[in-house]
């Protein structure tokens, strides 16, 4: 069934003890605003949080959220962390095909696949993200359609309609992502449509129509309520904004 998510993707920011606590007060928030089940709250602290955040929070209240993981399973790949491992921790879900890891890691949708199946694999909810730079925004309607629709056919549209449930979409325009550009409403609510209509034409209206929708880039206390009332905007994951409780509770609000 489609779902109401505030995400905060904390990506390399805070010490162990700084996202401890704010782990703490993101969950303290959760259990104060008792939300109905449809309403979720995910956060997706670094790496190395993980196991110390998994310990602070309620569990029933916030989802515990990994910002990527290895395109591998487990075995003799230094550095990497493989789903498995994610999934010992107690974490729901994975962000797979941030622009930040597209950009400077030269993650494909080849290996975002690899990274799919894993994840699906250990039964992990996927928060995948699409969208497009500024030049090709720039170049019109055509091509940035194609952009993101290439992004998902390459990648979550080669699930099955079962495995596609665990697929929360993330549309986040790459010039709005860190930038304090924001998609207006009107923008986010054109490519969620579009990106629904796609998924209809992939799967069935049905799919289509239980399927998360969310929207990142700068979002913000003060634009993220007319964003998030377009209809086909199930939410956000938010970046900058998630590092403050003050903040996420504002934007937890406004969904
Ligand atoms: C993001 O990185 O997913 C994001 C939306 O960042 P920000 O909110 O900081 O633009």
């Amino acid at each position: 069934m489609r779902k109401l998510i505030v995400a905060g993707n904390w990506k390399m920011n805070t010490s162990v003890a700084e996202g401890v606590e704010l782990a703490k007060k993101v969950s303290e928030y959760a259990e104060k605003k008792n939300l109905p089940a449809e309403k979720q709250i995910v956060i997706a602290p670094p790496f190395t949080h993980l196991a110390p955040i998994a310990q602070v929070i309620n569990a029933d209240k916030v989802i515990l959220a990994a910002q990527d993981c290895a395109a591998t399973t487990n075995g003799a790949y230094t550095g990497e962390v493989s789903a498995s491992m994610l999934k010992g921790l107690g974490v729901k879900a994975v962000i797979l095909g941030h622009s930040e890891r597209r950009q400077y890691f030269k993650e494909n949708s080849e290996i975002l696949l690899k990274k799919i199946k894993l994840a699906l694999a250990e039964g992990l909810d996927i928060i995948f993200c699409c969208g497009e730079t500024k030049d090709q925004r720039e170049a019109g309607a055509n091509l940035y359609n194609n952009v993101i629709k290439a992004q998902l056919v390459d990648t979550v549209f080669t699930l099955s309609a079962e495995e596609f449930k665990k697929v929360i979409i993330a549309y986040e325009p790459v010039w709005a992502i860190g930038t304090g550009l924001t998609a207006t409403p009107e923008q986010a609510q054109e490519i969620h449509e579009f990106i629904r209509k796609e998924i209809a034409n992939n799967y069935n209206a049905q799919v289509a129509e239980d399927t998360t929708i969310l929207y990142g880039g700068s979002c913000k206390p003060s634009n993220a309520a007319e964003i998030f009332a377009k209809k086909d905007v199930d939410g956000g994951l938010i970046g900058g904004a998630s590092l403050k409780a003050d903040d996420f509770g504002k934007l937890i609000d406004a969904r």
